[in-house]
């Protein structure tokens, strides 16, 4: 048939069922989210659903805003930081040059530029799998990596991400800040500063509501403004009425969010020094995951092993990539489960 568009679609991580799995494969958090919004969800009644809802999200988008110390026309709010990020390629990469981003990253950058007909360059990271900030000194469309970077944990210092926009007036630099809260510095300061940046963020990692679908841009005021009129040419009610009580509910509960991404912290350095001590190689990550390769294993076996006792971690393909497996952090008791399996599987 002619005149459909083809696409190589982006593949999720799997969502496999079983009542003794330990899922380490998608970066969930472990914990529940905030007890608060039980009490959301309660608030919305089922009269309430004969209504469309607020197509500006006002009290989601405050709540953020409120947070971050932004004004509510410095955020837009989307159905997972996927939906976010998929409208700002539409609405900020329309240049004939490409679009920069790392060669080890987020799988799905890609395959939006590739849908939207986008013009990309992939940069190599460094034999460390590192962002050398140099490589994005040069002509560009624009420019999206995530930080801490995906799937190598790695985090690029502030100073590294203000060099990049400065030396960028003229592109969108987008920082995915889906990792952020798990140690590393936020961009967002650099708002006031630059009209060229945009942070996303997600609620799926740290928030522990990757089921609620909740993702949100962070810049001035034109460049949110210009977000929204793409997305209202599009669909006007992403946001829908348990989604804004329930987002709300959870950014206004910072005691528990600080508690839970405190308790994964916690668990990611003891998991560091555990891998360490198995043999395993893993960059020093900051986010929720490690992204480790043995010297003496097979990553795509290690991971079929696992696999076969219901410990689920996420391989991934690719040139550079594919003899290393991405482990999300856990609950300490998780955690504990699989490194006794990975002892008994190393001593064969
Ligand atoms: C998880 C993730 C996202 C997407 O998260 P949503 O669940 O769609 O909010 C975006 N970028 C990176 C780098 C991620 O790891």
């Amino acid at each position: 048939m002619n005149y459909i568009r083809r696409v190589e679609p982006y593949v999720p991580g799997e969502q496999p069922n079983f009542p003794d799995m330990i899922k380490l494969n998608t970066n969930e958090n472990p914990y529940p989210p905030s007890p608060r919004v039980t009490q959301a969800l309660e608030r919305c009644t089922l009269e309430s659903l004969r209504l469309y809802p607020d197509p500006t999200s006002h009290k989601l988008n405050k709540a953020i805003a409120d947070r971050y110390g932004l004004e509510e026309n410095q955020v837009f709010t989307g159905v997972g930081s996927d939906d976010v990020i998929a409208m700002c390629f539409l609405t900020f990469f329309n240049s004939r040059k490409p679009l920069l981003f790392p060669d080890i990253t987020y799988a799905f950058y890609p395959v939006w530029a590739e849908m939207l007909r986008i013009p990309y360059e992939l940069v190599p990271l460094n034999e460390d799998f590192e962002i050398v900030k140099e490589d994005y000194f040069r002509e560009n469309g624009g420019i999206i990596f995530p930080n801490p970077n995906a799937p190598t944990g790695a985090l690029l210092p502030l100073e590294a991400i203000e060099e990049i926009l400065q030396k960028n007036p003229d592109s969108i630099v987008m920082v995915d800040e889906a990792y952020i809260d798990f140690g590393g510095a936020s961009a967002v300061p650099l708002i006031e500063k630059y009209d060229n940046l945009l942070v996303v963020q997600t609620f799926s990692k740290s928030r522990a509501l990757a089921g609620m679908r909740i993702g949100y841009a962070m810049g001035n005021a034109e460049l949110i403004k210009a977000l929204h009129d793409v997305k209202y040419s599009f669909n006007s009610y992403t946001m829908n009425r348990q989604v804004i009580e329930a987002g709300a509910a959870a950014v206004e509960d910072e005691e528990y969010f600080q508690s839970i991404v405190q308790k994964i912290i916690a668990t990611r350095e003891r998991a560091k020094k555990e891998f360490a001590a198995l043999g395993f190689k893993f960059q020093d990550s900051m986010s929720n995951f490690l992204f480790v390769t043995h010297p003496e294993c097979e990553a795509k076996e290690l991971f079929e092993a696992l696999k076969e006792k219901h410990i689920f971690v996420r391989y991934l393909k690719g040139a550079r990539t594919n003899n290393y497996l991405r482990i999300t952090i856990g609950t300490d008791e998780e955690m504990d489960a699989l490194f006794a399996f990975l002892r008994e599987y190393l001593k064969k």
